[in-house]
């Protein structure tokens, strides 16, 4: 259609890269889930592994006072945001650079190393945007598979890596599996990658780890890990997704950069009062932190009772092969629940469910339960059927 459309129009063919580019597969929401299925009741969403609290207390006694301010442009560069995360890391204000969310930062960092024909290595299943923004760049994916337990393959990466490799990008924890590198892992890679080479740490659930071995690459103090980006999001645990804020820890050049190539005042205004309140408050991240190891337990405790194996997580989320992925998260949404199938993350096999509120989580379970139980006695009846 777009093709037909635009040998007509010229000037509405976009350029070579974009023209096969498929769309950001995003979450399903409530409002689409209602349409789809007729579901009436309380649609809970637990498939975009957004924060189970919401905005921390003082974020949101911040956004009731920004309101009447937001007829000014912002700060462009989100100043007292990138100060006040240059103190928490303690690296200066110009390895700092904050951005109107993660992924723009991603598609930032994409936009200003690749060229066409470059590589660019990451995991299998991983986060999908690192593969839509190679894409979008006509730069060339180079996906890695996993390890068995879900981690990142860090020496299968390094042989993956080859003279037009540019970026290589770390989920830790992965997003989908839940899989941690280890802080011997994650040194030994960077210390052994070519100059050429960006490495990107993606971090988005970073405060979630309380895992001995999770290694904080901000401080790992060798210089060459230095050069590494690290990308961490108020979108998770800081429960700001509909904000759109994140940043980056990266050497000042990446970060001087990546503001030329910012749109101009790209974070909300909204946004930096809400991330600046949401910092230094260490009890309410180990309170969160605590609760969701709390609810993924029981999350994983759950599915094992209905004879299924989550992977071991260290994230807000977690992630079971269920057989026909698209088929199991349509027959929940029936039942009012949304979870993640991972078809575009490359595991068409499993789903991913966000750990949410207690209340949440047991309704999953129930839903999946109720859908198992009513699956096993569909299959029964066609056998009765089938031996009458
Ligand atoms: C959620 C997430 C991000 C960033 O999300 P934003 O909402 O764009 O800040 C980045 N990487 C991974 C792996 C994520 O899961």
């Amino acid at each position: 259609m777009d093709n037909v459309l635009t040998e007509e129009h010229p000037a509405l063919a976009p350029r070579a890269a974009i023209r096969s580019l498929p769309a950001y597969s995003a979450g399903r929401d409530a409002a689409a889930v209602r349409r789809d299925t007729g579901y009436q009741g309380l649609v809970i969403k637990l498939a975009s592994n957004e924060g189970a609290e919401g905005p921390f207390p003082a974020a949101r006694a911040a956004l009731e006072s920004v309101s009447t301010a937001v007829q000014r442009y912002p700060d462009s560069y989100s100043t007292p945001v990138s100060e006040a995360l240059a103190r928490f890391h303690g690296v200066e204000p110009n390895e700092v650079i904050v951005g109107g969310s993660g992924c723009a930062l991603l598609a930032h960092l994409s936009s200003a190393y690749l060229e066409v024909g470059d590589e660019v290595v990451f995991g299998q299943p991983t986060f999908h945007v690192y593969r839509l923004e190679a894409l979008r760049m006509g730069a060339i994916p180079v996906p890695v598979p996993l390890k068995a337990d879900g981690t990142y393959n860090l020496p299968a990466m390094r042989r993956a890596i080859g003279p037009r490799t540019r970026l290589v990008y770390i989920c830790t924890p992965n997003n989908p599996t839940g899989g941690l590198v280890s802080r011997s892992e994650l040194t030994a890679f960077l210390e052994d990658l070519p100059a050429r080479v960006l490495p990107i740490i993606d971090e988005a659930y970073f405060e979630y780890v309380a895992h001995p071995d999770y290694p904080d690459p901000v401080r790992i103090s060798s210089p060459c890990a230095r050069q590494a980006v690290v990308l961490r999001t108020f979108s998770k645990i800081y429960g700001l997704a509909g904000l759109r804020i994140g940043y980056a820890v990266a050497p000042a050049a990446v970060v001087a950069t990546c503001r030329r190539i910012q749109n101009p005042y790209e974070v909300t205004r909204t946004a930096q009062a809400a991330a600046l309140a949401s910092l230094g408050h260490p009890n309410e991240l180990t309170r969160r932190r605590a609760q969701n190891e709390a609810g993924r337990t029981r999350l994983c405790a759950g599915l094992r009772t209905l004879g299924l194996e989550p992977l071991t997580s260290q994230g807000n989320f977690a992630c079971v092969p269920v057989g026909h992925a698209k088929a199991v998260a349509g027959a929940l949404e029936a039942r009012g629940v949304i979870v993640r199938p991972l078809d575009a993350m490359g595991d068409p096999t499993s789903i991913r469910i966000t750990v949410g509120t207690p209340e949440e989580v047991e309704a999953f379970l129930d839903a999946l339960a109720a859908e198992l139980n009513s699956e096993h006695t569909r299959s029964a009846g066609a056998t009765t059927s089938m031996a009458l």
